[in-house]
C-alpha cells in the first residue's frame, strides 16, 4: 500500500477480472512489462483515500479501473481523440501495478464510475473484455452477420450488444468445444460451430478474439466482399501466408488497441441501456494461477474474475 499521488485514488480491490491479456504478461508475450508487476486491469474497488487534487471520487465511492492508465496529453494521437494509440501510454497490470491485489492506486483522470445495477464481481469484465469488445464491434460495422471467433470473456459481453443492436451473430469456438457453442445459442447466436467449419452464411464482418494468426485467412474465406476482419487481441500468432484473393473486393483486416476514455463513456451508456449479463466465475485472489491456468486451457466459462477475502 502506498499513499495516493495528487491525481490518484487508493483503492480496496473487491474484484479484480481475469484477461487473456494477464496470460500474454505472465507469459512474457509482451515486452517491457513493470518489473515486479502485479497483474490484473479489470478492478472494481472502493476508494479509500484521494489526492490532493482528486474530485470526481469520494471516499468510499466504488471505482473501476481499466486498462489505459495514463496518457500523455500531448502527442498527435492524444491531440486528435485516439489516446488509445498514445506513443507513452502507460497500462494498468503491465506499466503500472494492477488489481490482483488487496489496495491498488490507480490515476482516477482514467477511472470509471460503473453502473450501480452490477455486483463488484459481475462489473469487473466489463473494464476490458466489455470495454475492448466494444471498441471491436465499432470497428466492425453495423453489417447483419457478425462472426465472433474465439467465445470467452469479451465474446459473451459483445454478442449481447450486438444482438441488441440487431446483428445476427455467429459464433466460432475450438473445434469440439460444444460447451461453449451451447454457451453461444444460449445468448443469442444464430449459429455457432467450430472455426473450421464455413459458416451457413458469409458474414458481413469478424471479431477474432481468439489470438490465433491462423484465424486471420480463415475469417477472410468467411467474409463477403467489403467485409472487415478486426484482430482484437494484444497478441497473436503468426498470420500464415494466404492468397490475394481472400483479400480481394475490398475486405480489410484490422487491429484494436486499448481504449479511449470516450469509448468508456460510450459503453458504459450502452450497458446499462441494454441490460448485459455478465456471465463470472469467481477465484479467490490466492487461487490467481489456477484462474490463469483454467483460462488457459479453455474451461472458464464467461470471465474468471478474482476476488480477494474480506478478513
Ligand atoms: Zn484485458
Ligand atoms: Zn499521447
Amino acid at each position: 500500500m502506498r499513499e495516493p499521488n495528487a491525481n490518484e485514488v487508493l483503492i480496496r480491490v473487491h474484484a479484480c477480472g481475469v484477461c487473456r491479456t494477464d496470460l500474454h504478461i505472465v507469459d512474457g508475450e509482451l515486452s517491457d512489462p513493470k518489473d515486479h508487476l502485479i497483474p490484473g486491469h479489470e478492478i472494481v474497488g472502493i476508494v479509500e483515500a484521494v489526492g490532493s487534487e482528486v474530485s470526481r471520487f469520494h471516499r468510499g465511492e466504488r471505482v473501476g479501473v481499466p486498462w489505459l492508465g495514463s496518457t500523455c496529453g500531448a502527442c498527435e494521437y492524444c491531440r486528435s481523440g485516439r489516446e488509445n494509440l498514445c506513443d507513452k501510454a502507460r497500462f494498468t497490470g503491465y506499466q503500472i501495478d494492477g488489481g490482483y491485489a488487496d489496495y491498488v492506486t490507480a490515476d482516477v483522470r482514467y477511472c470509471f464510475k460503473l453502473p450501480a445495477s452490477y455486483s463488484d464481481i459481475e462489473a469487473a469484465p466489463l473494464l476490458c473484455a466489455g470495454l475492448i469488445g466494444y471498441r471491436a464491434l465499432k470497428l466492425a460495422g453495423s453489417g447483419r452477420r457478425l462472426g465472433l471467433y474465439g467465445f470467452g470473456a469479451a465474446a459473451h459481453i459483445a454478442i449481447q450488444i450486438a444482438r441488441h443492436r440487431g446483428q445476427d451473430v455467429f459464433a466460432f469456438t475450438k473445434p469440439g468445444d460444444l460447451a461453449g457453442q451451447a454457451f453461444a445459442r444460449s445468448l443469442g447466436a444464430v449459429w455457432a460451430g467450430a472455426s473450421d467449419v464455413v459458416p451457413p452464411e458469409q458474414l458481413d464482418a469478424a471479431i477474432l478474439f481468439a489470438p490465433v494468426g491462423s484465424l486471420v485467412p480463415t475469417a477472410l474465406a468467411a467474409t463477403s466482399k467489403g467485409g472487415a476482419v478486426v484482430c482484437a487481441g494484444i497478441h497473436m500468432s503468426d498470420i500464415p501466408s494466404f492468397p490475394y484473393h481472400l483479400l480481394w473486393g475490398e475486405r480489410s483486416i484490422r487491429s484494436v488497441a486499448n481504449l479511449t476514455r470516450s469509448d468508456g463513456d460510450e459503453f458504459f451508456a450502452i450497458v446499462e441501456q441494454t441490460q448485459v449479463r455478465t456471465t463470472v466465475q469467481p477465484f479467490a485472489l490466492a487461487a490467481a494461477n489456477e484462474a490463469l491456468a483454467q483460462l488457459r486451457q479453455g474451461k472458464v466459462e464467461g470471465a474468471a474474475v478474482l476476488v480477494p477475502s474480506r478478513d
